[in-house]
Order: structure tokens, then sequence, then C-alpha cells
């Protein structure tokens, strides 16, 4: 596996790559990698000649420095993971290579109507401008035929498809499924901060996410949702910051079932200090 740190290296070698008519499949990733990574990586290896991932802590998708802060690092370990699965290049570029100005130019302005004002947008404000920015900035310089997201962040995915298409970058957005622990819990880098006792109680969201699920034919939305939120009560290791149910496509909160519409519930709660985010198709 070649690493680069630097972006003319990168696609100096990348274009070397294409004259050859190898197809590259990409994998943006944050590092502290995991079983969920690995099989974005092991799809992208399959679909493709070869496979770039870059691990970047994006500082702008962040609005808690604390968070930002203590989020997880492990480079050595995660380079480890990437041999074994395959991966041909990893990319892994400092603040200054992403971001080398120092004002709002470095920043990507699209309007994604109510889409990123809900969920995740309203709790985290200019999350999914930094996100955005980040993944077009990698785009550019990738440059790959597909790009790997997994469905564990469920807006995110919906907003750099939406992202694609309005912006008509050529790249095609393959979307894979949430990969979990034998106890159900959504694999996560956050999950290295859980003590052995949060770590214990962390599967109650993905219970209370299948339980949801299945009161879906007998229940409505509202009804579902103070179901959820008394849950949330009993349960005071939690402390549930949302729970919706929305249109799978659009991403806006629903108001009554339809039939012709893919729903989905989505919920984040704090278990400790840690913010825990999952999802489920109904
Ligand atoms: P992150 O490093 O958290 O930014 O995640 C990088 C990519 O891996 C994103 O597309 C995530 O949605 C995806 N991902 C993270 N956790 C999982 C998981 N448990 N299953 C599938 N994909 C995941």
């Amino acid at each position: 596996m070649k690493i680069f740190e630097k972006k003319e290296a990168l696609q100096s070698h990348l274009g070397r790559c294409r004259e050859r008519k190898l197809t590259i499949g990409f994998v943006p990733t944050m590092g502290a990698l995991h079983l969920g990574h690995l099989a974005l990586i092991k799809r992208a290896k399959k679909e493709n000649n070869m496979v770039v991932c870059s691990i970047f802590v994006n500082p702008t998708q962040f609005n808690n420095k604390e968070d930002l802060k203590k989020y997880p690092r492990t480079l050595s370990k995660d380079i480890k993971m990437l041999k074994s699965a395959g991966c041909d290049i990893l990319f892994t570029p400092d603040e200054k290579e992403m971001y080398p100005a120092h004002d709002d130019s470095n920043m990507l302005n699209l309007d994604f109507g109510k889409m990123d004002q809900v969920m995740e947008g309203k709790f985290r404000p200019r999350h999914f401008k930094g996100v955005a920015t980040i993944v077009n900035k990698l785009f550019i310089m990738v440059n790959p035929q597909k790009a790997y997201f997994g469905e564990k962040d469920y807006q995110q995915l919906a907003i750099i498809k939406k992202m694609v298409e309005s912006i008509r970058i050529p790249v095609q957005i393959v979307s894979c499924k949430t990969v979990r622990e034998t106890d159900g819990l959504a694999m996560s880098s956050r999950n290295l901060r859980l003590t052995r006792e949060e770590r214990k109680a962390a599967p109650f969201i993905y219970k209370i996410l299948k339980k949801a699920r299945s009161l879906r034919k007998e229940k409505t939305i509202g009804d579902i949702k103070k179901w959820v939120q008394k849950q949330f009560l009993i349960n005071q290791r939690f402390t549930l910051e949302y729970f919706e149910i929305s249109n799978a496509i659009s991403l806006l909160p629903l108001r009554k079932w339809d039939e012709q519409k893919k729903a989905v519930a989505c919920i984040a709660a704090y278990l400790g200090s840690v913010r825990l985010i999952d999802n489920i198709e109904l």
C-alpha cells in the first residue's frame, strides 16, 4: 500500500494509474478504523481495479471542540488494517493541505434546503457544510469512478448523493449497509470512548429502533415517537437528542405513514459523554 500526504504526489500517481485504464474506488474516512470501514474497502476492492482510502479528521465538521480533540486517532493500527483489507493507496493529508486558506474561501456553500436543517443538521450547526466541503475537495483530488459511504450516517449519505447530483460531480455513490457488533451496536469509532459499563448498555439504541420498526403496522408515527421518548426517560443512562421518522430520500420528518415512500427512523443519544447515532429503514 502506498501512502501519500500531499495532493500533488497522490494526483501524479493516480494519473499514471488512469493512463493504464485502472478504475478507482474511493473510501473517505476519519480513521480509527473498524470492520464497518473495512466492509466499504472490501466492497470497493471488488468493484474497482484499485482502492484509495483517505484518513482525515475534518475539523470543519465538528461543532464541538472537545469532541474534535477527543476523536480517536489510531493511524498505525489503521495502516495495518488497510493493508490486510487490500487497500492500494492511503491519503493522509494534514489540515494545511485540505484548508490552505485562513478564511471562509475554504468552504463550499451549497444550499441543501431543509435537508441539512433537520436531525444532525439541527443539533450540529454547520456540520454538513463541513462534510460537503471536505468530500468535494477529496473528490476533486482523487477523481474516483465510485465512492463508498455507510448507511450508518444516513443523512450524510443523502446529502452527498444530493451534492453529487446537483453540482454534477462525475462519481457514482455506493451506499453500504451498517455493520454491527454481535449485540446489535452499530460499529463506530466513537465506541472506543465508551467505558466498559457504557459499552454493555449501548445496544439499547438498536433495540429501540428494532422495536419502533415492529410497531409500524399498528401505531401512528406520533405514538411511536412518544413511546421512544418514554423509553429514554426510563433508561436514564442515555440522553435522547432526537428520534425522528423521516422520508428516506428527502430526510424530512414524516407526519403519517405513506406506503409510497420509504421511511427511516433516525436517532441520536448521549451515553455518558459519547454521542451515538443510528438508524433503521422502516
Ligand atoms: P467516518 O470515519 O466515521 O467518517 O466514516 C467513514 C465512512 O464509513 C462513512 O461513509 C461512514 O458512514 C462509514 N461507516 C462508519 N461506520 C460504519 C458502520 N458501522 N457500517 C458501515 N459503514 C460505516
